[in-house]
């Protein structure tokens, strides 16, 4: 399992989830948004 800590709970979490399992939050978001902004660079 890949452990990502969640930026907003602070807390470590499977890295593979989309949601952290401690507070719901989306993880990883600064990375997914840089990934939408090269999406639309792209197109
Ligand atoms: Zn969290």
């Amino acid at each position: 399992m890949r452990e990502t800590k969640c930026e907003h709970s602070g807390f470590c979490t499977n890295g593979e989830l989309e949601k952290c399992n401690y507070c719901g939050n989306t993880l990883n978001q600064a990375f997914l948004e840089e990934r939408e902004s090269l999406k639309n660079i792209r197109v």
